[in-house]
Order: structure tokens, then C-alpha cells, then sequence
């Protein structure tokens, strides 16, 4: 299983299909995107193989901001419904994750009582649980962390706000995510060799921290909200 983002001036689609193709090795049952358009998320997923992905995707569509994953399934069958992404009820949000959230029975019952879920993912409930905190009130970065800081369990999250479109938000705990580093563009990746052909500058996350990608800039903070700085390694080409 695995993830991939990006965000830049190049088409955003191709980047993460062959992102994706290159996380194969990790094992998967189904895989997803999800890219910004003008004025919407658009999202593709399919049970099987990137390639059957790949003829599901609408080659007209033109985006520059994305998120792709690889499902390995741990709750929910493998199917078209369970795939990710996942978006919450109004289609705000759109979110990946990698990992299973321990609690998600918890969170379900004591915060989204009045949502439907549509899937049968520990997932959906992330992507339902920032909704209902943001229509609390809370900004898109604050939901994400009182979310996060209230999951158990190992999680690598990118996540697409519809309100937001030059922006990727990301968080992990025990499961692996690297942010890169580019010139006029930067990426989220489960493993550096799925966007080498972006750059090969990564940065380490920390488990319980939570990343910010924008086109020009990474701010990485806690989950508690204090900054961090990070410098970029340079990831080794196995060839
Ligand atoms: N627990 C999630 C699911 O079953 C994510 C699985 C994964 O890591 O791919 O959908």
C-alpha cells in the first residue's frame, strides 16, 4: 500500500499514476486519485490493478494538485466503495490514508452519530470527523490536528480541501511518509523512488506531526502546533 501528492505546474494525474505504478511493490487490492480541478475535487478509483485505474481516469481532465493511493484492505472488503480517496458528506474533503485507526468504532459513536457513512473504512471516518470539526468552526489545519490527536492507531493521511486548492495537508504516526522538496513544485510520497522524477530532496516526518504543501513552501508543525525545521535529505537512486 502506499501514498503519493502533488502539487506544482505539471499534470498532476500522470505524476501520481506512475508514482503509484512505482509503490506497487508494496502490495495492494485497489487504488485511487483524487486531483483538483477549477472548481472541484475529482476523484478515480477502482478495484484491481493501477493499470485498470489508469482507463478509468478522464484523460481531459487538467489539474497541477493531486493525491493518489494503493489500499492494502484492513476494514471493508476490497472494492470500488472502499477504495480511497474518501470525501466527507458535503464532498469538502478528500482524504488517503494509509494504516488502521484503532479507535474509529469510538470516534464514530461519540462524534458522527448524525453521518452517514458510506464506506465500510476505519477511513472514511478521518475524513467525516475533520468535516464535523470544521463546521464547528474550526479552520481546515486546526480539524486535522484535533482529529489526529484524537486517533489511535498508525496512519500516513494526505487530504485535499475543496476550499483550499493550493494546499495538501499531511500527518503520520507509525506508518511512513516523506515530504519532497522541487523546483515549482513538491510532493508527498510512502517512499522517496515513487517521485524521483520530481525531485530527490525528502524530508523525514515525525509520527504526530502535521505537514502543510503548497506549491512554494512546507511548514511542518506538531500536532500541538509548534513549528519545526527540517532540512532535506538527498534520497539515493538505486539503480
Ligand atoms: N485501513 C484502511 C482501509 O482498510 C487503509 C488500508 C491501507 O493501509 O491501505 O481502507
Amino acid at each position: 500500500c502506499g501514498i503519493v501528492g502533488y502539487i506544482g505546474n505539471e499534470d498532476a494525474k500522470e505524476i501520481l499514476l506512475s508514482g503509484l505504478e512505482k509503490l506497487e511493490y508494496r502490495g495492494y487490492d485497489s487504488a485511487g486519485i483524487a486531483v483538483r480541478t477549477e472548481s472541484d475535487t475529482e476523484v478515480f478509483k477502482e478495484k484491481g490493478r493501477i493499470a485498470t485505474l489508469r482507463k478509468a481516469v478522464d484523460e481531459n481532465v487538467h489539474s497541477t494538485v493531486g493525491i493518489g493511493h494503493t489500499r492494502w484492505a484492513t476494514h471493508g472488503v476490497p472494492s470500488q466503495l472502499n477504495a480511497h480517496p474518501h470525501q466527507s458528506a458535503t464532498e469538502r474533503y478528500t482524504l488517503v490514508h494509509n494504516g488502521v485507526i484503532e479507535n474509529y468504532e469510538q470516534i464514530k459513536r461519540d462524534y458522527l452519530a448524525d453521518v452517514q457513512l458510506k464506506s465500510d473504512t476505519d477511513t472514511e471516518v478521518i475524513v467525516q470527523f475533520i468535516e464535523q470539526l470544521a463546521g464547528e468552526g474550526l479552520t481546515t489545519e486546526e480539524a486535522v490536528s484535533k482529529a489526529l490527536s484524537l486517533m489511535k492507531g498508525s496512519y500516513a493521511i494526505a487530504l485535499l480541501d475543496k476550499d483550499d486548492p493550493d494546499t495538501i495537508f499531511v500527518g503520520k504516526n507509525k506508518s511512513p511518509l516523506l515530504v519532497g522538496v522541487g523546483e515549482n513544485a513538491n510532493v508527498v510520497a510512502s517512499d522517496a523512488m515513487a517521485m524521483l522524477t520530481v525531485t530527490d530532496q525528502f524530508i523525514e516526518i515525525m509520527d504526530e506531526e502535521l505537514v502543510i504543501v503548497r506549491r512554494d513552501r512546507i511548514e511542518i508543525k506538531t500536532l500541538a502546533g509548534d513549528v519545526q525545521e527540517r532540512k532535506p535529505y538527498t534520497a539515493e537512486l538505486d539503480v
